[in-house]
């Protein structure tokens, strides 16, 4: 799959277009066939004017992907794009559906752009760690502005045609769906007024009379977490204010060049492929999904209610069922106010909103009323006696053929399935809180679920948005039981003598959107201690015991509901202040224990978190409850705020050297050999002189 470049001549227009199935990117066979066509076209004296056009169902979708990594061929984009700018007859860029990263930098290089309603225009770059590196950070200011081009180019979020011919990025938005016809229609508008060729690299340099690019840089110091190409692209814009416009993509290429070569474009390349990796399971690859009409949701407490403004925000029928009218009555005002939130932000209208909750949501106590849904996600309390009876009412009442799914964290999906005359038709779908927010859905596949159920989650989950990770059944599935055993690193660093402050600022600096005791008052210290107390029969002797978190618990410090956790959080705010008292409960709990506290280095911190929450991974993976490494990273990617850019633990691991986080473990059990034994896979890794990465193919 190369692609090719037509030329074609139209009366006094030429058509240019691109075609590489399936999204147009810029392989070589394209660059070069640009190159040749606006040669041809640069000596065709029968041509006034030329539009270039994508094939298919867009314009351009960006760089080739499979070209990443190999060194680069001629023509270079660079060189192609200021080929065609320096044409001395116009050039018109006839956009419709996306033009992305080099695809927008092509319409850039072009003197006038149109694009058709339903346009996706954006330079994605940053999300691979990248800047534009064909003239965008340098052109696109010259024509928008500073402020909307930094907007989009640190985001990396595509803007729509309306919102292009506002900052003017587009000239003009066709009439129609056929991008040919409009192309055709612009390009003969513009002879008949004679318009001249305006390449952007003629104009005038930005200007930054409003301090944009110091406001841009002091808004992303705050929200990166650590991450670089969104403040590179600061300075590239920079270049475009106070450079010409030669040496402004000197600049540019300096800048990307030293990005290539960044450990963080690693990360997020990983995490790029890693993400489109996860849905792709030999289990379901010929496996046709069930047909679902629609989604019945037992149970509308946080997560009922969060998965049921899902269903419906993405066009499936909800019926939720409750306890009694005013829990169903209650949920049914959650999701209002969810949708509400969705009409401030513009997602939906207030018609459609209006529309979801008089014909797309049904509230009820009966569950007679499920029998004709094609799958049920139960989100009812976590325990296992109530979760059987509620699985045994529905295959009671559901028709065969329909789907039985728990949103249990932690519970034994096989003993749920076992429970029922359908093993075969009961997954476990763990939805994340909030749940129409957070982009993970972990698919728990029991012993006997029949692949077709399977196969059916993951469409759910694409329908939902969602990126869907393959668990299979053990304490926690993937995130929750490796997040147990490095949570459990943190508390006895704690013991030991390390603050909770400490540990989180530590990660946190680390890039983790929040530490493990910011975690613990957002989701409840209540669910902390119900785990405990619920593996409190499996305990071991050895194992040490975090008294001050019970401690916490008792005196009704439940987080961030009741305003106090580890931090004190004063009314209506979020982010909270250290509290002394906690630090006493804690040198109190230290006494008891016998221990004597010492004092921990952010580094101590960073590694003994990391290597618990790698060391775990990798019994994951070797138990086959992750496909693969990069099933681990997705999860903490998506579901427990881990640096993007860092790629995700396994990714990090490699990164690192699985020798150091193996020789960590090593030193760790020299004083605590209970917790610290180094997981077999990472041993036989490390002799191998393989990384996590080789089992990623598999
Ligand atoms: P919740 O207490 O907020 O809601 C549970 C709801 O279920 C309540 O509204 C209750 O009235 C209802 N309910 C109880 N028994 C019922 C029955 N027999 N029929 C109908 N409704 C019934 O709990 P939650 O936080 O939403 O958790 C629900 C499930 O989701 C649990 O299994 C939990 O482990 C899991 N989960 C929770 C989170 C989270 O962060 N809260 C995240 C992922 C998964």
């Amino acid at each position: 799959m190369m692609g090719s470049v037509s030329y074609e001549n139209v009366g006094p227009v030429a058509v240019v277009a691109v075609d590489n199935a399936p999204v147009n990117a810029l392989s070589q066979a394209i660059r070069r066939g640009l190159s040749e066509a606006f040669a041809r076209f640069k000596s065709d004296d029968t041509a006034d004017i030329v539009v270039i056009v994508g094939a298919g169902r867009m314009f351009i979708g960006g760089a080739d992907i499979s070209e990443f990594g190999k060194p680069p061929q001629s023509p270079s984009l660079p060189d192609v794009i200021s080929q065609i700018e320096a044409c001395d007859k116009p050039v018109v860029a006839a956009i419709h559906g996306m033009a992305l990263g080099g695809g927008l930098e092509v319409a850039l290089g072009a003197h006038y752009r149109i694009a058709l309603p339903g346009t996706r225009l954006g330079l994605p770059e940053v999300k691979i760690g990248l800047i534009p590196g064909a003239g965008g950070t340098q052109r696109l200011p010259r024509i928008v502005g500073i402020d909307a081009a930094l907007r989009m180019i640190t985001s990396g979020t595509p803007i729509t045609e309306g919102d292009a011919l506002e900052t003017g990025l587009i000239d003009h938005i066709g009439d129609g769906f056929d991008i040919r016809e409009a192309a055709l229609a612009y390009a003969q508008l513009l002879l008949e007024h004679r318009a001249p060729p305006r390449p952007i690299s003629g104009m005038p340099r930005a200007t930054d009379e409003e301090g944009a690019l110091q406001n841009w840089r002091t808004k992303l110091e705050h929200s990166l977490r650590g991450e670089v190409a969104p403040l590179v692209a600061v300075e590239a814009v920079e270049a475009a204010v106070g450079k010409s416009f030669a040496e402004g993509l000197k600049e540019e290429r300096r800048l990307f060049q030293h990005l290539m070569d960044t450990p963080q474009r690693s990360g997020l390349v990983h995490a790029f492929f890693a993400e489109r990796a996860v849905s792709k399971l030999r289990e379901i690859a010929d496996v046709a999904p069930r047909d679902i009409a629609g989604v019945g949701i037992i149970g509308g407490g946080t997560m009922g209610a969060g998965i049921a403004t899902s269903a419906v925000l993405n066009g499936l029928a909800v019926t939720l069922v409750e306890r009694d009218t005013e829990a169903a009555e209650k949920a049914r005002a959650t999701i209002a106010r969810n949708l509400d939130a969705a009409v401030r932000r513009g997602k939906i209208g207030r018609d459609r909103r209006d529309e979801i909750l008089a014909d797309s949501l049904k509230t009820v106590t009966d569950y007679g009323a499920l029998s004709d849904v094609g799958l049920v996600i139960e989100a009812v309390f976590e325990s296992m006696d109530v979760k059987k009876s509620v699985f045994a009412t529905l295959d009671e009442i559901l028709p065969r053929g329909a789907i039985l799914a728990t949103n249990t964290s932690y519970l034994d999906v096989n003993e749920i399935a076992a429970s029922t005359s359908r093993p075969e038709d009961v997954i476990g779908l763990h939805f994340f809180s909030p749940a129409h927010v957070m982009k993970l859905l972990e698919v728990v596949v029991a012993d006997r679920t029949a692949p077709d159920v399977v196969a059916t989650a993951f469409a759910l989950a694409k329908r939902l948005g969602k990126t869907a990770v393959r668990a299979g059944v053990c304490d926690g599935f993937i995130g929750n039981r490796i997040l147990s055993h490095y949570r459990t690193a943190a508390d006895h660093m704690v013991l030991d003598g390390a603050s909770p402050y400490q540990i989180d600022k530590t990660l946190t600096d680390f890039g983790f959107a929040m530490g493990p005791y910011q975690v613990s008052d957002l989701a409840g210290l209540d669910i902390g201690y119900a785990t405990r107390q619920r593996k409190a029969a499996d305990a071991h002797p050895r194992d040490r015991y975090p008294v001050f978190a019970d401690a916490l618990y008792h005196k009704g410090w439940l987080g961030q509901k009741t305003g106090h956790g580890y931090y004190i959080y004063e009314e209506g705010t979020r982010a909270g202040r250290p509290d002394p008292q906690v630090d006493q409960i804690i040198a109190q709990a230290r006494k008891e224990a016998g221990t004597s506290p010492r004092t921990f280095t952010d580094d101590e911190i960073v590694r003994r978190y990391m290597a618990a929450m790698v060391n775990e991974g990798a019994r994951v993976v070797e138990e086959g409850i992750a496909q693969r490494p990069l099933d681990v990273d997705v999860v903490f990617l998506y579901g427990y705020g881990f640096p993007r850019w860092r790629g995700g633990p396994m990714k990090y691991a490699d990164m690192r050297g699985l020798d150091s986080i193996l020789s960590d473990i090593r030193t760790f059990a020299e004083t605590d050999d209970h917790f610290w034994s180094p997981a077999p896979l990472l041993e036989r890794l490390v002799a191998e002189g393989r990384n996590f990465d080789s089992l990623n193919q598999r």
